[in-house]
């Protein structure tokens, strides 16, 4: 089958007008271009976010284009960005500053992986759940634009919302916690191949365009990996933390240590590690075997220096809840694996307020 090529994306999409005669290509409106594999992507640079619902016709005139025109494209999602360019301009370099739609949220903190697999968007969304049960506001953002997960774990679905002001994206709730996600905003059965810019363009929407209220925490899934496009994302949000997931093998751990690398590059404190499907527990007999080896995870965080923050083991339980849309933190908030992210949670919570932990339940006498 031929390859199609950039230069037929951009003829075909250079018929795409404007009021004003110009063409989308001509008003330099196409950023973030990639064709890979007979596969289109790219973003309509709107320049102005309260434009996104004019723009929205433009959006899939444009799709449509593309996929009618171009001979041999399997599949094309175009997506609108809005960066204005007094915006860009001022762009301080201090880290809090960059995103002033984030300024109710209080603490961001990135969920990473070496690689893809190990149990990180599992991990994030029973440690979101559970940073809610001590009783704070808690946000989950799916950045992890390569196969979001968040939707599916958490049971929730459809396209999010436009705000009552028209400006503004609603979050979904699942489980009272706030969710965005990319799963809500892309075609599921659309391969989505995204590279840095267009990762960057649709973050920075989710977070900047969602109303994500006031919240103590909002948990960032981050797409797997320490590429380019995950060294952007850490550099362009203001972030207070990251947390790294990792699995016993060998092979993870060194993975594991380039997402280090790849925070302290941007100086995002690395807030602990977590080792995952650390040991397996028999569903039937309750026994544990140590089927990948045992405490490297815990050995490469103190050689580090780097705070431990727990192991989690590979359990049936784990995966049925998480992948059924009950995460077990909810759904079993009594077992041994719950208590485990709860732990987890309450030293999460420790380090980033400069509280000290909370060793015990809460009791309430009314
Ligand atoms: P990632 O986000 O790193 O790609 P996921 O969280 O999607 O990984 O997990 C991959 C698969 O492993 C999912 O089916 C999930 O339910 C399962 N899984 C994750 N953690 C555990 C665990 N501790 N025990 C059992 N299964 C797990």
């Amino acid at each position: 089958m031929a390859q199609v090529t950039e230069d037929q994306v951009l003829s075909a999409l250079s018929r795409l007008q404007l009021p004003n005669g110009k063409s989308v290509v001509e008003m330099n409106m196409i950023t973030g271009l990639v064709v890979k594999d007979n596969m289109v992507q790219f973003s309509l640079d709107i320049g102005n976010p309260e434009n996104a619902d004019k723009f929205e016709p433009m959006r899939k005139a444009a799709e449509d284009l593309i996929k009618n025109d171009v001979k041999g494209v399997l599949a094309v999602t175009a997506i609108l960005t809005a960066e204005k360019p007094q915006e860009k301009a001022q762009q301080k370099p201090d880290a809090q500053e960059k995103n002033a739609g984030a300024f109710k949220i209080t603490h961001i903190v990135a969920v990473a992986s070496g690689k893809g697999g190990v149990g990180k968007s599992t991990t994030a969304i029973n440690l979101a759940l559970a940073l809610k049960k001590l009783g704070l506001n808690v946000g989950m953002l799916d950045a992890d634009v390569f196969g979001p997960s968040q939707p599916r774990m958490l049971g929730v679905s459809g396209k999010p919302e436009t705000s009552a002001d028209g400006k503004m994206l609603d979050p979904k709730e699942g489980y009272g916690l706030k969710v965005m996600s990319m799963g809500f905003l892309v075609d599921e059965d659309q391969p989505v191949v995204w590279r840095g810019p267009m990762v960057m363009g649709a973050l920075q929407q989710m977070l900047n365009d969602v109303n994500w209220g006031a919240l103590d925490v909002l948990i960032v899934d981050m797409p797997p990996g320490t590429g380019d496009a995950q060294l952007t994302m850490a550099q362009n949000v203001p972030l207070a933390g990251s947390v790294i997931i990792s699995t016993p093998q060998d092979i993870a751990l060194i993975d594991a240590r380039k997402g280090l690398n790849m925070f302290r590059k941007t100086d995002v404190p690395v807030l602990g590690i977590i080792e995952n499907m650390s040991y397996f527990l028999c569903p039937s007999c309750g026994d544990r075997s140590d089927i990948f080896g045992h405490g490297g995870a815990r050995d490469e965080a103190e050689k580090l220096g780097i705070p431990f923050l727990g192991e989690i083991p590979l359990h049936m339980d784990i995966r049925e809840t998480s992948d059924n849309g009950n995460p077990i933190v909810e759904s079993d908030p009594n077992s041994a694996h719950a208590k485990i992210y709860n732990d987890i949670a309450s030293q999460l919570w420790a380090s980033l307020s400069g509280e000290p932990q909370n060793t015990g339940p809460k009791i309430t006498i009314s």
